[in-house]
């Protein structure tokens, strides 16, 4: 491992985590569900307009209570990208059954809905569609397809905290949708997730496998003398460690995503130009979207240009990645899944695509040498950079 200069990802603290942390300890309650996990489920409720949020332990947990939830059995099919993290389809391979990949969109690199149809058979249960950097799937086709066959759709809504789609809190579309605070997500508390429960039949049994199996939380609120094991279930919340953290982050939210989205368009608008020679494509995103700066991504010629690019920055001290690997093409992917149709865009994508450092502090001066660099690696100048960036990098430099 090589220390970078640039990394690609650093958390951020608004600087009331530690304090809050503190709160939690002299409350005396630091496993789950206490006060710092209602705050931030109350939070979560009013953000996405949904009707119930549970916050557990990692995004990875939201997905794999969404698949219990939704009583996928061995033999079902569950539709989703191939170009997604892991454990979209770990969640789902848990069950016993099996992800249908179907291919992108070349434009925001979103599940293709177009391909949703054809990969549907008597075994699927569900679709889960992935907000890919926070941008929307086209929700409204997907929740037709899924009304049109009873099937279920689970948001994986990992990148797409605060992030709009027709207006509408991304989250709120599916039956479910799942978050991530990793510390690579534009919220965090090291490790941490939640479950947003749109469809009001799910929740009482939400409660239940949230509490192992057991009707703890109506014995709670005295709906019952005793409480017992009822159902399978599982240890899901986080502690009020995490939540006591996550909380500071969530007061923040509105900051954090507001400066997120200056770097991003500080790379978007510098980019333009090297979009205009051909030589890199920048992201797409739609007239639908209004997305959250997740993260910024270019798409090179081809694998042999990412990859040069890829080291030359690295060599820089700026720590560039790529993701993903596409599933289906996997060890595991190819034994526990299925492709549906063609997959060339997802294949050619996950080839090009390479990711620019982008957290929240990244300063203007730091992006502007990630661009330099760029630049450079084409044989341009950076004499064009555009007004908007030099003015952004005036006030910086007076600070
Ligand atoms: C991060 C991520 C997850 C998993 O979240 P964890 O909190 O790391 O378990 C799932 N899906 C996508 C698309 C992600 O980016």
């Amino acid at each position: 491992m090589t220390l970078h200069r640039i990394p690609y990802n650093k958390p951020y603290v608004t600087g009331n985590e530690l304090g809050y942390i503190e709160a939690a300890i002299n409350a005396g309650h630091l496993s789950g569900n206490g006060a710092f996990t209602k705050k931030c489920q109350n939070w979560l409720e009013e953000t996405s307009g949904c009707r119930r949020a549970f916050l557990v332990h990692s995004g990875t947990a939201a997905l794999e209570l969404g698949a219990l939830l939704l009583n996928i059995q061995p033999g079902d099919e569950v539709i989703m990208p191939s170009f997604t993290f892991v454990t979209t389809a770990t969640a789902v391979v848990l069950r016993g059954a099996t992800p249908i990949f179907v291919d992108i969109r070349p434009d925001t690199l979103n599940i293709d809905e177009t391909a949703i149809e054809n990969a549907i058979t008597s075994r699927t249960r569900a679709i889960i569609p992935v907000h890919y950097a926070g941008i929307g799937c086209d929700m409204e086709t997907i929740r037709a397809i899924a009304d049109n066959h009873q099937l279920s759709v689970l948001e994986d809504a990992a990148h797409a905290i605060c992030a709009d789609h027709n207006g509408k809190p991304l989250g709120s579309f599916g039956n479910m949708a799942a978050l991530s605070f990793h510390e690579t997500k534009n919220l965090t508390c090291g490790e941490g997730g939640a479950l947003l429960i749109n469809d009001e039949s799910l929740i009482e049994r939400a409660e239940v496998l949230m509490e192992k199996g057991t009707d703890r939380t109506r014995f709670i609120l005295g709906l019952t003398d005793k409480y017992t094991w009822r159902d399978i279930g599982s240890s899901f919340f986080c502690s009020e460690i995490e939540a006591s953290f996550l909380w500071a982050q969530m007061e923040g939210a509105a900051d954090l995503t507001e400066r997120r989205l200056n770097n991003w368009q500080f790379y978007h608008d510098a980019l333009e130009t090297l979009e205009d020679l051909g030589c890199i494509r920048r992201p797409v995103v739609p007239a639908s979207s209004k997305h959250n700066g997740h993260l910024y991504y270019i798409l090179l010629q081809d694998e042999t240009t990412r990859n040069r690019l890829l080291d030359h920055l690295n060599k820089l001290g700026i720590n560039a990645v790529f993701h993903y690997i596409p599933l289906h093409s996997a060890p595991a992917g190819q034994k526990f899944g299925k492709v549906s149709g063609s997959i060339d865009v997802t294949n050619e994508v996950s080839s090009r695509l390479l990711r620019l450092p982008l957290w929240v502090g990244l300063t203007y001066e730091q992006q502007q040498e990630v661009l330099s660099a760029t630049f450079e690696f084409f044989g341009q100048t950076q004499s064009n950079v555009s007004a908007s960036n030099a003015a952004k990098l005036e006030v910086e430099r007076a600070r």
